[in-house]
């Protein structure tokens, strides 16, 4: 039977139901096999994955996905998650000694020199083991960013090198109890005094806020000027007095440290300063590129692990005489949420793409955030319901994702802020756009001369003013 004939049946029977579709369709073992071909591409490596990926970025990605295979204990995930464990410091460690941490980085800070694309095939290997997991390996990336790109020889040879040998722990100070979203709205203060700087604040959910040996920490330096000139960014030794007063009880991303500091009359010098005097809005967007990038990545490794789970649970379970996965109910989840992955893995490669030439990608960036981490979170969510009342139990980590993933959709930059960026990076781009460019589709109409039709605002007092 030819192929349009089937993907007709197929629209046919999608309206008229399974029973149907089962008896109409004579070719069995070519829709057998149509079938088969689309479970088995759609979600362990997707034909898209492996066409965007070039051989060394699929070199790395089958090393960190071995790492994650073979050197990860599981004790290490569940006493995470069980709250036994505080922080997953053998993990990073076992990273650094595989030199997989900070993959961007240059060789002499203890990175491999390769690009955004490979950081992101490697995050979503990760991401597979839960957000608390992916965080850690995270982090290194995000604050290393920053002293990468701003810090001195120094700070690289002290901060950077160790965080990314695995041998020191970093942590980030952005959100505060007054909020993070508003993030130039900071209280936390570094006063000068004579020829030091004096930090009070407190930050809220630091990942590592118990583990880390040091925060990256933004304080306000200037008092007067706008707030995006105000903020300066801070290395920060925890034995400099950084005291832990809140360690969270969380839904998901448990076993991270994730605690509420207090920085209380603390000292710092020009020397820890990331990029210097109120660099911070500097500082701040060059560690927003992997803080949302490696969320987004991760969301899907997370994503893809459960809809493994539920292909193989539909392909086993029987109702109703047959497997659950012959329910167009239940398969069709499973191509609406493996489309879903492809597509946040494509955006996710393109912003990766653009970040390695260096080009401003704030709206691709969040792109990839809000659709990969909620793509993430709804294949999550699917499979659950895939697995009928056992995903709802500890016998499948699927629920353990669910709860991990949720954060996804509020941290690094809550999606509702994701959409402000992306809606402003849109306004920008279009409204500055050269209009004879392009063939100006707004005349294509045979409405289009009516001028007097297109209003777009009128004074309240138009009329009041002739009558
Ligand atoms: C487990 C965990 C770990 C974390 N790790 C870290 C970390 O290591 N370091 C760190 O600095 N932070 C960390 N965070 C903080 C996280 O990034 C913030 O929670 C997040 O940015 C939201 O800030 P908020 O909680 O203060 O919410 P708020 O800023 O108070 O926002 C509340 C709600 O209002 C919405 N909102 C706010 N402003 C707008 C607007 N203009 N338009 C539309 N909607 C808006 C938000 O989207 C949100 O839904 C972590 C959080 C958690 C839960």
């Amino acid at each position: 039977m030819a192929d349009d004939i089937i993907d007709l049946k197929l629209g046919l029977t999608s309206m008229i139901g399974h029973y149907v579709f089962v008896r109409e369709v004579r070719h069995w073992e070519t829709l057998e096999s149509l079938l088969h071909g689309v479970q088995s591409d759609c979600c362990g490596g997707s034909v898209m994955f492996e066409v965007l990926l070039t051989d060394s970025e699929k070199r790395i990605r089958d090393e960190v996905r071995a790492f994650v295979r073979d050197k990860v204990d599981r004790s290490l995930i569940l006493s995470m998650d069980s709250r036994e464990k505080e922080y997953p410091y053998e993990f990073v460690k076992a990273l650094g000694q595989a030199n997989l941490i900070g993959l961007r980085f240059p060789k002499k800070y203890g990175g491999r020199g390769l690009g955004w694309v490979s950081e992101m095939a490697a995050i979503e290997e990760v991401g597979v083991l839960g957000i608390a997991l992916g965080c850690a390996y995270s982090l290194p990336s995000i604050i290393g960013e920053g002293i990468n790109k701003f810090g001195t020889e120094e700070q690289k040879r002290n901060y950077l090198l160790p965080t990314l040998r695995g041998e020191k722990i970093c942590g980030e100070g952005l959100t505060e109890p007054r909020g993070g979203s508003d993030f130039f709205g900071t209280n936390t203060v570094a006063v000068k005094r004579g020829e030091r700087f004096v930090i009070n604040g407190e930050k809220r959910f630091v990942a590592g806020g118990v583990g880390a040996d040091y925060f990256l920490i933004y304080a306000k330096t200037e008092f007067t000027g706008p707030p995006h000139k105000s903020l300066s960014a801070f290395l920060v030794n925890r034995d400099s007095g950084v005291k832990v007063e809140e360690e969270y009880e969380l839904m998901g991303c448990r076993g991270m440290g994730a605690a509420r500091i207090v920085l209380n009359n603390i000292e710092a010098s020009e020397t820890d300063l990331v990029g210097g005097p109120n660099a911070g809005n500097d500082v701040f967007n060059a560690m927003m590129v992997p803080e949302r990038l490696t969320s987004a990545a991760g969301a899907i490794g997370m994503g893809r692990a459960a809809l493994e789970i539920a292909v193989r649970y539909s392909d086993k379970r029987e109702a109703f005489g047959q497997k659950i996965c012959r329910f167009e109910g239940v398969s069709f989840k499973v191509a609406d949420c493996a489309t879903q992955l492809d597509a946040a893995r494509g955006l996710v490669y393109h912003a990766a793409k653009k970040a390695d030439t260096g080009a401003w990608c704030r709206k691709e960036v969040s792109q990839a955030k809000v659709f990969a981490t909620e793509a993430g979170f709804q294949a999550i969510h699917e499979s659950m319901q895939m697995l009928g009342g056992i995903g709802y139990t500890n016998v499948y980590p699927i629920e353990r994702l669910f709860r991990d993933s949720r954060l996804g959709i509020t941290w690094t930059g809550s999606n509702e802020v994701q959409r402000l960026i992306i809606q402003n990076e849109v306004y920008k781009e279009i409204l500055s756009e050269e209009r004879g460019l392009k063939r100006d589709v707004e005349l294509d109409t045979p409405g289009a001369h009516k001028t007097a039709e297109k209003v777009f605002s009128e004074p309240a007092d138009k009329y009041l003013k002739s009558s």
